[in-house]
């Protein structure tokens, strides 16, 4: 079949690549002039890279780890101690780490919590730890239930003092949704510390080598065009053009930068937008459905992520920090974590500013005057006395919409990638899938989708016409 697929996100390209894996032929349209969505990366006028979102691989990562298995580039995936390194608020410039040792798991989760005394307190730990017990036995049906609570709300529910959200969950919550404990709902946080005690690598981290586009993206398109489908850049798809019988007949793709806007056609249909510009496109017969209806209450959260350049080395740690600061989420220095960013002398910070609602409108120097009153806290050796470390120069990379916000209730709005329309199809981190928003569910989400078109090939196949330049 030949099948048409709008976005170059994760999720629409690992949804061609396992199309074209099953012997499908996937056309691939993406708006913008770069690969990734999310996971997109630019470089500027120094030939360094600045990314839309500072990106962790976890070990908890089943289908993304599968992929770079695949695509045989396992080894750009830059492993970092099984650890989780916190801020200390009382000590500025110092660190606590939940260190998990090499035993299976849960042991070794409950050896990281146990060993861990700045943070939590005996009681606190016993009380979390029973709160945890439903969670652990009955598993991810018990974690869907909890979608009716906030994590603040579960930790009431649980009797479990609120101090612990100051101490870990401010950070965890800000770090998995960018929003605070009192928003994020419980199945979020429940979900991601299910899967770090279930499984003993859960809670790794690794870097990728270098930005996304290239690093990760580009292989999934080679593997795309070896097997014959194709991608193309600067292809919006502007209008879902639908039969008498509501079904699609075609996707309508903008002419930009001098191309001639054309009706690409094909056997299926599938967006691999995100949930926003997807509502914007809804045609207007569909708009009444359901499920479709019910994507009114998705909407994307906004995020900033800032690159700091300074003169000189803050930190040699080589791992992602979660600073615990009310503006800023988790950073890490990327000219020690990550290969291509690499500097023996000077840092680049790369630090995810959350909750961002506040200040997305702000002008980009508001934003960095904030961050550099916030890494005087983080970096007290560096920033105070007579030879402060300098900012050489930053860049700003503002999403407001971004992954969906995860409040209570959403999982109920969350559209399977099937959809009531016989060759139209969903896939994206905010169709149903066990790994929320994460790029781990975006490949999830694009692998569900490609399967359940492969599933109704006898249905959707026939001698399709190629692609019609339609006059601009
Ligand atoms: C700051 C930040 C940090 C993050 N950190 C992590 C992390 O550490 N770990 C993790 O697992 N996840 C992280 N994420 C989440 C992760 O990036 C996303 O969940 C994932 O990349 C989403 O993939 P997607 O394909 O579903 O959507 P997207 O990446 O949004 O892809 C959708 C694509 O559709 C394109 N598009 C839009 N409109 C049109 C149109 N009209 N026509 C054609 N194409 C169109 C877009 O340009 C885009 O390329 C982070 C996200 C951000 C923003």
């Amino acid at each position: 079949m030949r099948v048409a697929i709008a976005g170059a996100g994760l999720a629409g390209l690992s949804c061609a690549k396992y199309l074209a894996d099953a012997g499908h032929t996937p056309i691939v349209v993406e708006a913008r002039d770069v690969l990734g969505g999310k996971v997109a990366a630019w470089k500027d006028e120094d030939g360094d890279w600045y990314e839309t979102g500072l990106h962790i691989f976890f070990g908890a990562y089943p289908n993304m780890l599968q992929l770079f298995k695949e695509l045989n580039i396992e080894d750009r995936l830059q492993w970092k101690s099984h650890s989780m390194i916190f801020n200390q608020q009382d000590e500025p410039g110092t660190y606590s780490r939940f260190d998990f040792p090499d035993l299976p798991a849960p042991v070794n989760g409950v050896a990281a919590i146990l060993g861990n005394n700045d943070m939590l307190t005996w009681p606190e730990k016993i009380s979390f730890g029973l709160g945890l017990v439903p969670a652990m036995l009955r598993g991810q049906g018990y974690v869907e239930e909890c979608d009716k609570y906030s994590w603040t709300e579960w930790l009431r529910v649980h009797n479990i003092p609120e101090r612990v959200n100051d101490e870990v969950f401010l950070a965890m919550s800000k770090a998995l949704n960018f929003i605070d404990p009192d928003e994020i709902s419980a199945t979020v946080v429940l979900t991601a510390l299910n899967r770090f005690l279930q499984e003993k690598s859960g809670s790794k981290m690794a870097f990728l080598d270098g930005a996304p586009p290239e690093r990760l993206c580009q292989p999934v398109v080679e593997h795309i065009e070896s097997l014959g489908g194709e991608v193309h850049l600067d292809s919006p798809l502007r209008e879902i053009k639908l039969n008498e019988d509501g079904s699609v007949a075609a996707f309508h793709i903008g002419g930009v930068k001098g191309k001639d806007s054309f009706d690409l056609t094909a056997d299926a249909y599938v967006s691999a937008l995100p949930v926003d510009p997807f509502k914007l496109l809804l045609p207007k017969p569909w708009k009444q459905m359901e499920v479709f209806r019910k994507l009114d209450g998705l909407r994307g959260v906004p995020v900033i992520n800032l690159h700091l350049w300074f003169d000189r080395k803050l930190t040699d740690i080589d791992h992602l920090l979660f600073s615990r600061s009310p503006l800023l989420s988790v950073y890490a220095d990327m000219s020690i974590t990550c290969k291509e960013y690499e500097d023996p002398d000077k840092s680049m910070l790369e630090l995810v500013f959350a909750p961002a609602k506040d200040w997305i409108g702000r002008p980009d120097e508001e934003i960095i005057e904030a961050t550099m009153s916030e890494l005087h806290k983080l970096f007290p050796m560096h920033f105070g006395g007579d030879n402060p470390a300098t900012l050489l120069k930053y860049k700003v990379v503002k999403t407001p919409l971004s992954v969906y916000k995860t409040t209570p209730g959403c999982q109920q709005l969350r559209p399977d990638q099937t959809t009531p329309i016989k060759n139209f199809f969903l896939a994206g981190d905010y169709t149903m899938q066990r790994y929320l928003a994460s790029m781990e569910g975006a490949v999830l989400s694009g692998k569900l989708c490609a399967g359940a078109v492969d599933q109704k090939r006898d249905q959707l196949s026939s001698s399709t016409p190629v692609s019609e330049p339609v006059a601009a």
